[in-house]
């Protein structure tokens, strides 16, 4: 470690993000983007004439993404916070909600950031073991003083919780703030956004990455009350004003007003999950039920970290994390196009019989 690093970055956990190979041509499947571009609304929305104003700051209001991000879940703008990603927003609710006598806890297997902000915040993390099967007890949060994040869906599970099990939690403390990561919510899970106008301690995150082809604009976003947003919004205002850029603002607020294309996409990625399931069960394969883009699994045959290895040798790339024992044995694998689960498929297939 550098001599020149403080002590405070000395204790960092940096989140290891999946490949993103420049070299070789891959099937990309690690990193549960879209397999489809972005709606054509956008590719129409970032024209010349906005890049001939990239001279000028964004709108530190994010007004033009807010606005329709609040249209489509039918709320106000005092409802919404606009980031770089989810991943911005979340360390934005870190900070705002979490920190010295308020520490925060999550499931031993969730999504990795939330363990890389507690280091990064110097907060108090406490966290919580899925059951075996996986499922989140809500029961083990009730008491919890402090800040609950929870993936709903959960990741890289895929397990969805049922909005009532949330709206317990909620309804326990109204003076802990409850966090939902709403990642993967809309390829098939409950959604609490509803919920944000009866609690205001409620604060769902969600993204453009996934659902939204607009992984490269990274643009997520932040659903809750007038006092939430604000406290969020103290923070922005301390690190990144203009936070969202340009472009990202404009290919966000077409991305959402489209959604027909939305549907679509959605409806293309739920099909290829029952489908890819089916066929890797017949291949033998555990596969944890699913309600996000992607699908957690482990065959009866060959090890995970064999399947990962494997699989990029021969040009797939998918998820292994060797520092999980509980997930040690399985891989995650993004729900691509049709053509790409196909060769999935077929080179598990070929390299089971083998
Ligand atoms: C992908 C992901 C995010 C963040 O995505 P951004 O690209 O930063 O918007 C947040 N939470 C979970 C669980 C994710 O998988």
């Amino acid at each position: 470690m550098s001599r020149f690093l403080s002590t405070e970055a000395a204790c960092l956990a940096p989140y290891t993000p999946g490949e993103q190979p420049t070299d070789a041509q891959y099937i990309k499947l690690n990193t549960n983007e879209s397999p489809f571009s972005p709606s054509p609304r956008v590719v129409k929305a970032l024209s010349r004439a906005e890049v001939l104003k990239l001279n000028l700051y964004s709108d530190p209001t994010c007004g033009v993404l807010t606005d329709a991000i609040a249209a489509r879940y039918g709320l106000r703008r005092e409802n919404v916070l606009a980031a770089n990603g989810s991943d911005e927003v979340l360390a934005f609710a870190f900070r705002a909600f979490c920190g010295q006598g308020r520490g925060v806890a999550y499931a031993d297997i969730t999504y990795g950031f939330y363990k890389a902000q507690s280091a990064l915040f110097g907060l108090e993390a406490t966290v919580v073991p899925l059951r075996e099967d996986f499922t989140l007890r809500v029961e083990d949060y009730l008491n919890f003083p402090g800040t609950v994040v929870i993936a709903n869906p959960n990741a890289p599970t895929g397990i969805a919780l049922p909005r009532t099990d949330i709206q317990r939690l909620v309804e326990s403390n109204p003076d802990r703030v409850v966090i939902v990561d709403e990642a993967y919510v809309d390829f098939g899970a409950e959604s609490c956004v509803p919920m944000i106008l009866r609690y205001e301690n409620l604060l769902v995150t969600q993204t453009m990455s996934k659902s939204r082809s607009l992984a490269g604009g990274r643009v997520g976003f932040a659903l809750g009350s007038p006092e939430l947003i604000s406290a969020l919004n103290r923070v922005k205002y301390s690190f990144n004003p203009y936070n969202v850029n340009r472009l990202s603002l404009i290919a966000g607020a077409a991305a959402m007003e489209d959604e027909d294309y939305f549907r679509d996409s959605i409806a293309a990625i739920e099909k290829n999950r029952a489908w890819t399931t089916r066929e890797l069960e017949a291949l033998g394969f555990t596969v944890l039920p699913s309600s996000a883009n992607f699908i957690l699994a482990k065959s009866d045959r060959m090890s995970g970290e064999t399947l990962y290895r494997t699989l990029k040798e021969n040009g797939i790339l998918v998820r292994w994390w060797a520092d999980q024992p509980r997930i040690r044995d399985y891989i995650r694998v993004t729900i691509g196009s049709a053509e790409q689960m196909a060769a999935l498929v077929d080179e598990i297939a070929r390299l089971l019989d083998m």
